[in-house]
């Protein structure tokens, strides 16, 4: 420890939210450089090393080959796939003094692709997996929590290239496999949930969640086995009903009814159902957004959905990347008049001349209209009016107004029912640790990467593509572990295994101190000596701070020949004698 390049703090960083960015930087594992950029200190790096080490080994177990590629790129490889473009102000872009367009890679799909294409030309070189361990530029928009949304991170991303689809599910597999493997062995809470695809194309496609409130990623559960991430719930759409027999659409005044449910406590007053009350769910509602595609362009789309539910962010963005939504502005509106705010409908039906339709396939304006899969053919439904104050009743969708088409963005709540028919939902938070996908031929085709099959004939290589945030699991394994004291971790993580604290004063302590980690350090234990001139305290708490599984306490049962051995987690110490210490710790670090 007096060497050890290494300063505790007693202070959390000013920008710490989460438990796990406040103690690696307290316990001085990692440093900030830059928001979201990282300077890994000794402590953190032999922790980040032992990760590396176990996806490496696991990816090596199902034959997949490491390289490494470079993380400055040149543009046109991905200019080919589109990426340079898609993936907006995500990318590093920067030129090189010729005025070449380079950029960081933010993953290497590309660069794996051209890689194979270069150097294999027949099925006889395939199924091949290459991976490797390498650093990641992303410039998010919101890098948050240290280690787990980086701008700069390391990744463990590999690919697989077959000649037919089986050969492509065979080599998921194997890297789900891996994978539950690698999970297991960082010692997560995990579940392994439905995916969506996202910008990469594609289709098979789970993630692997490390169960934490502390998460960005929401996911949904059910009793019988149904397991998504909410981006990916695809919810069973309403049924249709017919049309024949619904009466009439008919617009009413609906004064100070500004919320869902003042609407719906008027219209049970004023505008009775025959059948039953209305609820929030018989009413539609219109919310606009603006969609921002990468290339700079903007689509208007309104999205037509049962009242009672929000469109969910997250759900939404999925929906519609590449390009980016956000909400309309006083401007928006100002330039698609027939959008009247807080009454937006998709028919204003009392119209000088008539039903018009301002939403739907023969609308008056240009924005695109998707409802909900909830707003079925024969539906009926309470919904803006396009004139202030008013509202439209027993609008019935299919008879009285049309849609583009649907998006499925509502917010999924705990209780709905799980679209495989499997049960009621729970909803849950994780953290994104892995993501497997069958990419398909996309990149293959862009990119042109053929070999020759069986026949002689040319054929498209199908591809998966497979990551892990490396640099993430250590805080990710940080936040599951940690405590009120500092870090606590698994043994197979944990930067040493034991460490010795020399507490006391005298030159015998420190001696003997020295002699038990040098009998240790000859067994292969990795020992960290507290050998500082500081207070039992202070050395106590770091050690705490510091998260070493075990210690061993040399300090005052010395005289009577004992030690103590303590555990990090449960903070239980025993005395053990002297002579038995070594044999004591490699039992207790199973050894
Ligand atoms: P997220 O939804 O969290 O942004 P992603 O879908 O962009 O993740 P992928 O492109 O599939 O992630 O990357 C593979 C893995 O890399 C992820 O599962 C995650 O563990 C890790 N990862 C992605 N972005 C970051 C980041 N900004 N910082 C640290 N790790 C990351
Ligand atoms: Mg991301």
């Amino acid at each position: 420890m007096s060497s050890l390049f290494v300063r505790t703090l007693r202070e959390d960083p000013a920008d710490a939210e989460v438990a796990s960015h406040r103690w690696l930087v307290r316990a001085g594992y990692i440093r900030r450089a830059a928001p979201g950029i990282y300077t890994w200190l000794p402590l953190g790096l032999a922790v980040l090393h032992k990760v590396e080490q176990i996806v490496r080994e696991e990816m090596d177990a199902i034959g997949a080959q490491e390289v490494s590629f470079p993380a400055l790129l040149p543009r046109e490889p991905y200019e080919a796939t589109n990426r340079w473009t898609e993936y907006g102000e995500l990318v590093f872009r920067l030129k090189d003094r010729r005025g070449a367009d380079m950029l960081l890679g933010p993953t290497h799909e590309e660069m794996f692709t051209l890689l194979v294409k270069d150097l294999y030309n027949s099925y006889k070189d395939l199924p091949v997996s290459l991976y490797q361990i390498q650093t990641k530029y992303r410039d998010e928009a919101r890098p948050r929590a240290g280690l787990l949304r980086g701008r700069e991170f390391i990744m463990k991303d590999s690919y697989s290239f077959d000649v037919d689809d089986a050969g492509l599910e065979a080599s998921y597999q194997k890297h789900r496999e891996a994978y539950v493997k690698i999970f297991d062995r960082l010692g997560f809470d995990y579940v392994i949930v439905k995916a969506d695809a996202g910008a990469m194309g594609g289709s098979a496609s789970e993630e692997f969640l490390a169960i934490a409130d502390s998460g960005e990623d929401t996911f949904v559960r059910s009793p019988g086995g149904y397991a998504a991430n909410v981006e990916a719930v695809s919810i069973t759409p309403a049924e249709a009903q017919p049309i024949e027999g619904q009466p009439a659409a008919h617009v009413e005044d609906t004064p100070d009814t500004p919320t869902i449910e003042s609407l719906v406590a008027l219209s049970n007053e004023k505008y009775r159902r025959e059948d039953r009350a209305w609820t929030g769910a018989d009413t539609l509602k219109n919310v606009v957004f603006m969609l921002e595609n990468p290339d700079g362009s903007t689509e208007a789309l309104a999205i037509g959905l049962p009242g009672d539910r929000e469109v969910d962010p997250k759900r939404l963005e999925a929906a519609v990347s590449p390009a980016e939504p956000r909400p309309f502005t006083d401007e928006d509106f100002a330039a698609n008049p027939a959008l009247v705010k807080g009454y937006i409908g998709p028919v204003t039906m009392d119209a000088p001349e008539g039903a018009v339709q301002v939403l739907g396939a023969e609308a008056t304006s240009t924005v695109r209209y998707l409802v909900d899969p909830r707003v079925a053919e024969g539906t009926r439904w309470i919904t803006g009016s396009n004139i202030h104050g008013r509202h439209v009743y027993d609008l019935v969708m299919g008879r009285d107004f049309t849609a583009d088409g649907t998006i499925d963005v509502a917010e999924i709540r705990e209780g709905d029912p799980a679209p495989d028919g499997s049960g009621p939902m729970t909803l849950a938070r994780g953290i994104e640790m892995g993501h497997i996908f069958q990419l398909g031929r996309k990149y293959a085709e862009a990119l042109g990467l053929k070999v020759l099959d069986q026949n002689g004939k040319l054929v498209t290589v199908t591809m998966g593509s497979y990551g892990v945030g490396v640099s993430r699991a250590v805080a990710a394994v940080a936040e599951g572990t940690s405590d009120e004291k500092g870090l606590c971790w698994p043994r197979e993580l944990a930067p040493f295994d034991v460490m010795v604290l020399a507490t006391g004063k005298g030159e015998q302590v420190l001696e003997a101190a020295e002699k038990l980690a040098d009998d240790l350090d000859a067994r292969g234990v990795k020992v960290l000596l507290d050998d500082r001139k500081a207070s039992p305290g202070v050395k106590f708490a770091d050690a705490e701070l510091l998260g070493v599984p075990t210690s061993v306490v040399v300090g005052r049962g010395l005289a009577e020949g004992t030690v103590e051995v303590k555990d990090r987690r449960s903070g239980q110490a025993r005395p053990v004698a002297l002579a038995e210490a070594v044999a004591e710790v490699l039992a207790e670090i199973g050894r």
